[in-house]
């Protein structure tokens, strides 16, 4: 009985020094975009409240040639204190503008990126964007743009380069203002798209409005500010050992089942086996780490915050909660010496 307990008491150190070095799981889950407000404006050209170029991080999506032309710009508008919106930038200063004059009605063109993470099972994303309509206005250089109307827009979630979710222009947004598009999608255990790259597409449907020829259409122009991807995990009821519902049975599982040691407990505390007769103890320890999942998968965004955390000091109190498990149980250690 005595080596029996050893056995559970190495186990619980050898998994505290594993635990130890791995990330731990943090509760909110925003994937990472790069440049998602367009603040970031390195390499453009800066023309009075406008620069000109591609966005850092993102890429043009350029199907129809429409973005080569002349006349027809990517790059930022600096929308606080100028004409054009009537609000203030939703996120920091600059929005990314999609404009173009005398390529109207010709297809639609924007802005993509690939992300780091890749498509999870068992996810819900949400993708929000701001879209915004601009309206009419005198630049800075004094020059007066006809931007009526509205040419329609696409936001798309992708993995590896497959569209799986999108809002096709479903949005009525006034006239120099900005509105919220969201797009949803879940995982289940399966998906064709699994571990491949997500992505974020921005288009300007390029449309030229009722009523108008490309000859008297007004320029076209989509702006679009603040993407954001958020994952949840989709919890899996099934598995008891999952204290935290995050959809994984890891690290911070056995922390609230190591700092429940010995004490009388419910089951979601940690009192897998037995709660009503016996305190937490090895039998609900073995539970747990039978269950065990590790922390998120690779390309996963929990894995990604993980990443990005500090040496975390739970890590360390684990550790140190599994000596202190082993230097409690004087007898197993003298029976280790004098086996040696
Ligand atoms: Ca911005």
């Amino acid at each position: 009985m005595i080596i029996h307990m050893e056995i559970r008491s190495l186990l619980v150190l050898v998994f505290g020094i594993f635990l130890a070095a791995t990330a731990q799981v943090a509760p909110a889950m925003p994937v990472a975009i790069v440049n998602a407000g367009f603040e970031d404006v390195t390499g453009q050209t800066l023309f009075n409240e406008f620069t000109f170029g591609t966005p850092v991080g993102w890429s043009l999506h350029g199907p129809n040639s429409v973005i080569e032309d002349v006349g027809t710009f990517t790059g930022t508008l600096q929308s606080n204190g100028v004409d054009f919106f009537h609000v203030t930038a939703p996120e920091g200063d600059k929005v990314s503008i999609l404009f173009n004059s005398g390529r109207e009605g010709e297809g639609e063109y924007g802005y993509e990126q690939t992300l780091t993470n890749t498509l999870q099972a068992n996810f819900i994303y949400e993708l929000s964007v701001e879209v915004g309509n601009i309206a009419s206005g005198t630049a800075q250089n004094n020059q007066f743009f006809n931007l009526d109307e509205f040419p329609g827009y696409r936001v798309e979630l992708l993995a590896g380069g497959v569209v799986i979710a999108e809002d096709d222009n479903a949005l009525t947004i006034p006239e120099g203002e900005f509105s919220t598009s969201t797009v949803s999608f879940s995982t289940s255990a399966s998906h064709a798209q699994l571990g491949q790259n997500l992505g974020i597409r921005l288009v300007n449907l390029n449309v030229i409005p009722a009523g108008f020829t490309q000859a008297t259409s007004p320029d076209l122009e989509v702006d679009f500010d603040d993407v954001r991807l958020a994952a949840t995990v989709i919890p899996e009821p099934s598995l008891p050992s999952d204290l935290t519902n995050n959809g994984f049975v890891d690290f911070e599982d056995l922390t609230i089942l190591l700092a429940n040691w010995n004490k009388e407990v419910t089951a979601s505390e940690g009192n897998l086996v037995n709660a009503d007769t016996t305190p937490v103890n090895f039998e609900d320890l073995t539970v747990l780490l039978a269950d065990w999942t590790g922390p998120a998968p690779a390309g996963s965004p929990q894995a990604a915050l993980g990443a990005q955390a500090v040496p975390e000091p739970s890590g360390l109190v684990l550790l140190a909660m599994a000596l202190a498990g082993l230097l409690g149980r004087a007898g197993g250690r003298q029976c280790l010496r004098s086996r040696r």
